[in-house]
């Protein structure tokens, strides 16, 4: 049985912490979250000489034992080997989108080391890893299975935080273990995530073969009226328009998910869940409407979204991890068939009680009022799809009962 020791540094983890706080964030990440780093510290204070053993199935996850007796140690330490980022949000009730900014950008300063722990899609075994997206091996033989591994999903490739070995050394080294309790962070859900901008090199690899991603929740937008607007107001007016609303829809989607690209007036975004689409979706109509005037008109710039999700297969274009397939195709439809100030989205989007419960919270807000769910027949799409949504509602004490 394999013995191995801990070694933690606090005050390193102090001085990685200040730098943390000072370090320049990108625009959509400012905040610094102190709390999370106060709870950590302390989780990380109460570490003493610590032994675990290796389990005899490589399933399980390590079983680390101590010589003092507090239990709760124990358990503590397993937070940080590596860190899991699903059971710091449950274990220290700080929203996991907050968890991840963090750790992205604590690995930034050499705070913490990333990885992407690459997963058997026969056995689920973790046979091999990567620095980077870019870095993906094609395929992999599994050890466990013995099967020969195809890497092109983005569900396989999990992110692994570790501290640096010089705030917690871990002798020998060890390989990860799933915990089953707990979902992993995969590259699917992390691509999205804001702060994920800040790597450039986190891109899959460019002459590999498309990645496919299992679900993502898809954001078509673009300006009601732009021919009339361009054609009133001239090229320049109507582009420092169009700026405002390019500005209002970065801070409200780009600092909850990813804006892919920009197509003309349209833009396409990309989340990792339906209520953060929907949250930067209903931020963004609210800004529009009290910050973003036609000067001919004197009413507030409307634009109409399509939301939809699915899965997609991801490739690299011009450094970025862009989207391709028929769930893209149909959510860029639903934008055309939606109207000023309306999100119409796929029925698709309401998957689960806690979406159709925050769907509920935002029509149930005076500016907001909900389309019914109807049957839509897309063209290029074999059966009709059932889609409904929001609208925005400027004024709505004229409007609204
Ligand atoms: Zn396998």
């Amino acid at each position: 049985m394999n013995q191995y020791a801990y070694v933690a540094n606090i005050d390193q983890l102090d001085t990685k912490i200040q730098q943390l706080q000072q370090h320049v964030r990108a625009e959509t990440d400012k905040t610094f979250h102190v709390d999370f780093w106060q709870n950590i510290r302390q989780e990380f204070s109460c570490f003493h000489d610590t032994t675990c053993e290796q389990p005899k199935n490589p399933i399980l996850p390590f079983k680390i034992t101590q010589k003092h007796k507090e239990t709760n140690v124990i358990d503590k330490l397993s937070l940080f080997l590596p860190i899991h980022p699903h059971r710091l949000s449950i274990e220290l009730n700080i929203d996991q989108h907050i968890v991840l900014t963090e750790l992205l950008y604590a690995t930034t300063i050499e705070m913490l080391q990333m990885h992407w722990a690459i997963e058997c899609r026969q056995c689920f075994q973790i046979n091999s890893f990567a620095k980077t997206l870019q870095q993906t091996p094609d395929s992999v033989q599994c050890q466990k299975c013995g099967k020969n591994n195809p890497i092109h999903s983005l569900d396989q490739m999990i992110a692994l935080f570790f501290f640096s070995t010089k705030i917690l050394q871990v002798k020998p080294a060890f390989v990860p273990q799933k915990n089953k309790d707990f979902s992993f962070v995969t590259a699917n859900t992390l691509i999205n995530h804001s702060a994920f901008d800040i790597f450039r090199d986190q891109v899959v690899p460019h002459d590999a073969q498309p990645f496919a991603a299992s679900e993502v929740f898809l954001v078509f937008t673009d300006i009601v009226g732009s021919t009339n607007m361009y054609a009133h107001l001239g090229d320049r007016e109507a582009l420092r328009l169009v700026r405002q609303y390019f500005d209002i829809l970065f801070s409200a989607m780009a600092s909850r998910g990813r804006i892919v690209k920009t197509i003309g007036d349209a833009i396409m975004a990309s989340f990792s869940s339906a209520t953060i689409a929907m949250a930067a979706v209903a931020e963004a109509f609210h800004f529009l409407s009290k910050e973003c005037t036609n000067p001919h008109t004197g009413n507030p710039l409307e634009m109409r979204v399509g939301i939809h999700c699915g899965s997609s297969i991801v490739i690299s274009v011009n450094g970025i991890n862009d989207y391709f397939g028929q769930t893209v195709n149909i959510a860029s439809r639903i934008e055309s068939h939606s109207n000023a100030s309306v999100c119409l989205m796929s029925e698709a989007i309401l998957h689960d009680d806690e979406t159709k419960a925050f769907f509920q919270e935002i029509t149930a807000l005076p500016n907001y009022e909900a389309i019914p769910f109807h049957l839509l027949q897309l063209k290029g799409v074999s059966s009709p799809l059932s889609v409904g949504g929001f609208r925005y509602i400027h004024n709505p004490q004229q409007s609204k009962k």
